[in-house]
């Protein structure tokens, strides 16, 4: 899944992915991505989230609209999307003995961003003034 979050010097903000879906996948699945507020979720008033993993537990957690909600009450994109991908996979992992793989991308509306993984995760970010820089994210344990 390629998942996008954008803001303009207006400040309005998209969000945006482009998935093929889990390899091997039955006919007919549906995964999170084009699933408002699980594979994306973007409220122009706190800031965007979008994510890429396994779709059914990226679902079960309704991630981005956590991670927008979590930025609404005030935490920073990064500590938005550590905190929910971490405590999600707990629930998870008590639930089932295991999370699936779920990294979440988060950015709000004065341009601060985050990630948060239990995967070792690549992503991309470019400002006005900056080309786009690539990093790698490892899990927050
Ligand atoms: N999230 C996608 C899905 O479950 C797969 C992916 O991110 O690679 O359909």
């Amino acid at each position: 899944t390629v998942c996008m979050i954008a803001l303009d010097e207006e400040r309005d903000m998209a969000v945006a992915t482009s998935t093929s879906g889990l390899f091997m996948k039955k006919k007919g699945r549906v995964g999170d991505s084009p699933v408002s507020g699980s594979g994306f979720y973007v409220d122009n008033e706190i800031g965007g989230a979008a994510a890429t993993g396994l779709g059914e537990d990226i679902m079960k957690g309704c991630l981005s609209y956590e991670v927008v909600q979590r930025m609404k009450k005030g935490e920073h994109p990064m500590e938005a999307a550590q905190n929910a991908v971490s405590e999600f996979s707990e629930v998870l992992k008590k639930r089932r003995g295991k999370a699936g793989e779920i990294s979440i991308v988060a950015m709000n509306n004065k341009g601060e961003w985050g990630i948060g993984t239990n995967v070792e995760f690549t992503f991309c970010v470019g400002t006005e003034s900056e080309n786009p820089k690539v990093y790698i994210a490892t899990p927050d344990e």
